[in-house]
């Protein structure tokens, strides 16, 4: 039996989706437990592609169970709109489970999201899907929760106590009709009524797992450097992604978590704002960006893209414990002369090992470089370490090295076979 958490290293856009994807065929249980739908994987099978918001992955692999924890929160909208359409491509939803612990985002939840964003000074870059304003109820104490939706009278009470927070807050300072309580109990006592077989003690379903010896996966959304505490604040997402965050979130005990693999990409990519130490802004840049297909998803935004930064990804393997790596994307350097690793910083002539909790001094940090020979042959094909150029190699004993965890995994290419397995 195992229970392994599954995190992302970097400023998120990892590659979790695949590798997600490659170990949820392995295991028997997935659980999500951060986050909203601002998650997003797509996920090719066959012919068709998925596209996940919401729902673990693990949902494409029949016979698999997958668990919404209680530290997700949940728009029962999407998640019914993400159930139907599965149903629709023949993929059953029987297997899914939701926390009845978990949080819902109201239609003012959303709302907020946009107008806090516009009131801003600098902006975060939220994706304004209520995700961060449904958390500051949950610790307000005023959160509706997933079982509150089949409970027609503390609902009421419950819509009742929030909106009289809300619709002051939406009227008075920003100009916003605000919501009727009337409207959205209707609305929400039906997507209760549609997601009741599925509400349930999740952290009970796990426990029973574990007792079975299934193997469950519980996957990480976004990435560490956006965890709200060991993320560059205040450009961070409003949960805890890293693996600290997957015992209270999925509700086991954090020592029955029994490895944590942190996904990393081959290079770094960022998007939005903020202090980026690695970043290339040339021609290489340019061509890591084309080849790694370096664009948002939903906006279509170019990322930022820059070389691999040790010394980000040993603060991940620090504040995440990593047990161990899956290196993503190795192919998009394939054809590089050189590649480099930043191994340390310069601050104002200061060498600085450990990633910096100041942003000001992050933005004045120059990295330090180590550059090895590139491989210049296609790694696409390689399904082994032998199989891979032996630069390649190389470069990855190298990361090892400097990030102090062993590689587990080495992704080249989009596709599940294209994995290797060290
Ligand atoms: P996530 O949010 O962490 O899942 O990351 P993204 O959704 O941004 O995934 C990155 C993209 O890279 C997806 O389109 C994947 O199909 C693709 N991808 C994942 N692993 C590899 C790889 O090893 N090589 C290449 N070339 N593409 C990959």
């Amino acid at each position: 039996m195992t229970v392994t958490a599954l995190v992302g290293t970097q400023w998120g856009d990892e590659g979790k989706g695949k590798i997600t994807d490659v170990l949820a065929a392995q295991a028997d249980v997935v659980v999500r437990y951060q986050g909203g739908n601002n998650a997003g994987h797509t996920v090719v099978v066959g012919e068709r592609t998925y596209k996940l918001h919401l729902i673990p992955s693990g949902i494409l692999s029949p016979g698999t169970t997958c668990i919404i924890g209680n530290g997700v929160v949940v728009d029962p909208q999407v998640l019914c709109g993400e159930m139907e359409s599965l149903r629709s491509a023949g993929i059953s939803t029987a297997n899914l489970y939701i926390s009845e612990r978990a949080h819902v985002i109201m239609p003012y939840h959303r709302v907020l999201d946009e107008l806090e964003e516009a009131h801003r000074a600098v902006k975060i870059g939220t994706t304004a899907r209520g995700i961060g304003p449904a958390y500051v109820d949950k610790y307000l104490r005023i959160g509706i929760r997933m079982l509150d939706l089949t409970n027609p009278q503390r609902l009421a009470r419950l819509l009742e106590q929030a909106l009289a927070f809300k619709n002051p807050l939406l009227q008075k300072v920003y100009g916003h009709p605000g919501f009727s309580k009337e409207e959205l109990l209707g609305e929400y006592l039906e997507y209760g009524r549609i997601l009741a077989p599925q509400i349930t003690d999740t952290s009970l379903l796990l426990q029973k797992a574990r007792q079975q010896g299934r193997k469950i996966l519980l996957e990480g959304a976004q990435g560490t450097l956006l965890d709200i505490d060991h993320g560059t604040y205040p450009f961070v997402t409003s949960s805890n992604p890293t693996a600290g965050g997957a015992a209270p979130g999925a509700g086991l005990g954090p020592n029955q978590i029994d490895e944590v693999i942190g996904v990393v990409k081959a290079y770094t990519t960022r998007v939005g704002e903020g202090p980026f130490p690695t970043e290339l802004t040339d021609a290489t840049g340019d061509l890591i960006r084309e080849r790694g297909r370096e664009y948002g998803t939903t906006t279509g935004r170019p990322r930022r893209c820059g070389w691999f930064d040790a010394v980000m990804v040993r603060y991940a393997a620090r504040v995440n414990g990593l047990t161990g790596l899956a290196l993503t994307l190795l192919d998009v350097l394939d054809v590089l002369e050189e590649v480099k690793v930043c191994v340390a910083y310069d601050y104002r002539g200061q060498r600085l090992e450990h990633f910096p909790t100041d942003l000001d001094v992050l933005t004045d940090c120059r990295p330090i470089y180590a550059t090895l020979p590139g491989w210049q042959r296609a790694t696409g094909a390689a399904r082994s370490r032998e199989e891979l150029p032996s630069k390649a190699q190389e470069y990855l004993d190298f990361i090892a090295e400097q990030v102090g965890c062993p590689i587990q995994i080495v992704s080249v290419g989009p596709r599940r076979d294209q994995t290797i397995f060290l």
